[in-house]
């Protein structure tokens, strides 16, 4: 791929189950506030610490979706990375790979609060360390701990409070989801008949 070495980017990595304008708008404010070259979006192939506590929608779903929510967006993509390399998805393993497509690049793994707070019981930490600085945003209904350890910034973004899970038991409810995810997302997910009854 012709991409130009050198560059600052950042990496949204999730379930996306579905994806949802939280993550849109996360993505966008750490690449403005940042001045970060590119934000990827990397939906898990297999997100091993929810694997077993609820059914998860395909990865190529999940990866439709997302491509779906992103679009056009200026300065966001969608990495099918984690779904190519297969198996459980390691975010040190993912930069490794991501690496090789993006040579010399910095990397910034972005994270909501709620997320940044279980960072320590990642796989190969202690790699993954030296690998990325963290980028934690501000998620209503987590607070907000310093990952001690890690290099890392805190972006502080308008308060968002919409999650994979809030989408997934509306749907379930028969309630709109309307502009809580862009329109195709929701053409996805009827056209799939997803999130009916498991939510
Ligand atoms: P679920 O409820 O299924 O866990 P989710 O909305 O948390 O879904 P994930 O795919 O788990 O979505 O999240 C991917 C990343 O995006 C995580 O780091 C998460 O903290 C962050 N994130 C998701 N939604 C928001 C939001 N509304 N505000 C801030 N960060 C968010
Ligand atoms: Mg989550």
């Amino acid at each position: 791929m012709p991409y130009k070495s050198g560059q600052r980017i950042g990496v949204l990595g999730g379930t996306f189950d579905p994806p949802h304008i939280g993550h849109l708008i996360v993505a966008d404010q750490v690449l403005h506030a940042l001045d970060l070259d590119r934000v990827l979006l990397v939906p898990a192939n297999r997100p091993w610490q929810k694997v077993g506590r609820r059914n998860i929608t395909a990865a190529d779903k999940r990866l439709a979706m997302t491509r779906a929510a992103v679009g056009q967006a200026e300065g966001l993509e969608v990495s099918d990375i984690e779904i190519e390399l297969g198996g459980p998805s390691y975010t040190t393993v993912t930069l490794d790979a991501l690496s090789r497509q993006f040579p010399q690049a910095e990397w910034l793994i972005i994270v909501g609060a709620d997320a940044a707070v279980s960072l320590d019981t990642w796989h190969n930490t202690e790699k993954l360390r030296r690998q990325a600085t963290i980028v934690v945003v501000n998620r209503p209904g987590a607070d907000f701990h310093p990952p001690t350890g890690w290099q890392w910034e805190l972006v502080e973004i308008p308060a968002v409070g919409i999650s994979g899970t809030g989408l997934r038991r509306r749907v379930a409810m028969g309630h709109s989801i309307n502009f809580l995810t862009p329109a195709a997302v929701i053409e996805h997910i009827k056209r799939w008949n997803l999130y009916r009854v498991d939510a």
